[in-house]
């Protein structure tokens, strides 16, 4: 790109960059799951282009939407362990959007290892996290994965209403691929729980959907679909559903997964038989088994050899019926103790990293801390206030920040001692984490003085919060800590309207004040330029 020299010299260009480029995620991030192939290419590039411009919340949407794909291409173990570190850093940033995307991941992520319980807990908080202005397309993405969710752990009723506000919403937007996506769950869903009415409603209803909209019903779906024919014993209906997938090759029905259309041949297969036409199944079923082998689908195999032992069964092939059947059992079993193997492993790598996390955050907490009076320290106000100071200058809000720092100071460490002194600036300390309060910011910047950060406070308010701390510092019951002698506060306030300036700017304006402060005689507040 050819903007980049422009974007460090001009913070217009750079605003405007960052706008196109949150457009871009937030497109990405509205694409149906059905293209989830065309999201990394440029998810990375816009990774690359927020990491420049220094915008972590889009550094992260934009990984956040890589992993995705890693999920659902079943890289299971390092996609959940990258889900884990967004996560964290949601949770540091208070960003609830990105809180809410990433519990989905990880609701994916815990069904995909088998964990129920995990993939509910998380697909709860990801519709909890969700702030009520995200697209409703979102919406209705997060109660579709916590109806799933429930479904699974049980919760039948649960799971239907969010299935149905999830369907109202995308009904209601004129999704249709978002409407067929949901109907297609809850038809497989009814299918699942053996209530055919129910799902014989809802592919009436996904055709009637498909008919209207401009796209073919993908794998996934027919196979749906058919199955449900296969309920009510509508055999024909079940060939004509999936003549579409039998033309592989001049069809254009969509195989968003990769094991769908041998799952379509399959089901094909258990229609013929049961319909009578063994030779036709015998057919589908060998075409499932070429695709199995060629795409390395261990799952769909076993079904397969289930299937055959059926087939052979329907044909009096009793013996070779007897033998495919052990042969699947043997799959089978071998099957489920990889697919536990595989689950452990990326449960046990994803808790490593949570653990590492956890240890890391812990250290870096202590380095922004203040060891004697537990306020945050300078080195934590150098990182964190430009970021302040930059979301409040995008959101053109106000930013007010505070010196406090404490009268004759020295007096009380002189004339009684030092460890008295600790103790005065350990309370003072506290009386300044009560005013903080909210988003603010309590740090002690070194020996007896002090930071407050107010984001989104203006004079006004800022110089009254101030006004009060003072009184407060002032009538605290110090008599059993200094006995007669006086604790008092001076404080500079200053406040940029709408968070424009440099910290070390307005830490020095802030600093003046202060110095008037004292010069004025000391315990008062002053927030007016002298
Ligand atoms: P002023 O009203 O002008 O601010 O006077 P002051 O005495 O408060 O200011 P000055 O900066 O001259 O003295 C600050 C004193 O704070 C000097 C130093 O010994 C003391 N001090 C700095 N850090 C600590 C600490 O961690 N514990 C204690 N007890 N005293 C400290
Ligand atoms: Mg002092
Ligand atoms: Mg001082």
């Amino acid at each position: 790109m050819t903007t980049e020299a422009a974007v460090t010299a001009s913070p217009v260009l750079a605003e405007d960059e960052r706008a196109t480029l949150a457009a871009l995620v937030s497109e990405l991030e509205r694409l149906p799951g059905s293209q989830f192939r065309a999201v990394p290419g440029p998810a990375a590039e816009a990774e690359r282009r927020a990491e420049e411009l220094g915008a972590q919340e889009l550094v992260q949407r934009a990984r956040l939407l890589r992993i995705s794909v890693m999920l659902r291409e079943g890289r299971s173990a390092e996609g959940g362990r990258a889900v884990h570190q967004i996560l964290a850093w949601a949770r540091e940033n208070r960003n609830e959007y990105l809180l809410a995307r990433a519990h989905r991941e990880l609701a994916i992520f815990y069904r995909q290892v088998g964990d129920v319980s995990g993939a509910l807990t998380h697909a709860v908080q990801c519709v909890a996290h969700l702030p009520e202005d995200v697209p409703p397309g979102v919406r209705a993405r997060h109660l579709q994965s916590l109806a799933v969710a429930l479904d699974e752990s049980g919760s039948a009723a649960e799971a239907d209403r969010r299935f149905r506000e999830a369907l109202d919403i995308a009904t209601a937007i004129r999704d249709d691929e978002l409407t067929l996506f949901i109907l297609n769950n809850m038809a497989y869903t009814a299918y699942e729980n053996e209530d055919e009415p129910a799902a014989r409603a809802l592919i009436e209803h996904m055709r009637e959907v498909q008919a209207d909209g401009s796209r073919p019903f993908s794998a996934n779906e027919l196979d749906t679909i058919a199955r449900v024919e296969i309920m009510g014993g509508r055999f024909a209906a079940v060939e004509e559903t999936l003549h579409a997938v039998l033309d592989a090759e001049q069809s254009t029905v969509l195989g968003n997964e990769g094991d769908a259309i041998a799952m379509c041949l399959l089901t094909l297969a258990e229609a013929r038989r049961r319909a009578g036409r063994y030779e036709a199944a015998q057919e589908a079923l060998d075409a499932a088994l070429g695709m199995s082998d060629e795409r390395e689908l261990a799952a769909v195999r076993a079904q397969i050899r289930e299937e055959q032992a059926a087939l052979y069964a329907a044909t009096g092939r009793h013996l070779e019926a007897y033998e495919e059947h052990r042969a699947f059992h043997a799959e089978a079993t071998a099957l489920h103790s990889a697919q536990r193997e595989a689950r452990a492993r990326a449960l046990q790598a994803v808790f490593e990293a949570a653990e590492a996390r956890r240890a890391t955050e812990h250290f870096r907490e202590m380095a922004h801390r203040d060891p004697l009076t537990g306020l945050h320290n300078r080195r934590y106000v150098n990182e964190r206030l430009p970021e302040l100071l930059r979301e409040a200058a995008s959101r053109r809000s106000p930013v007010s920040l505070a010196l406090v720092d404490l009268d004759h100071f020295k007096r009380i460490n002189d004339t009684l001692s030092h460890d008295t002194g600790d103790t005065v600036l350990q309370h003072v300390a506290k009386l300044l984490q009560e005013a903080a309060g909210g988003p603010a910011v309590a740090a002690r910047m070194g020996g007896e003085e002090f930071l407050l950060v107010f984001p989104g406070v203006g004079e006004v308010e800022a110089t009254e919060r101030c006004e009060r701390l003072r009184l407060r510092i002032r009538a605290h019951a110090w008599e059993p800590i200094t006995g007669t002698v006086p604790v008092t506060t001076s404080i500079g306030v200053i406040t940029t309207p709408e968070g424009v300036g440099t910290p070390s700017g307005l830490l020095s304006q802030a600093d003046r004040r202060l110095y008037a402060a004292k010069r004025g005689g000391r315990d008062r507040v002053v927030a007016v330029a002298d």
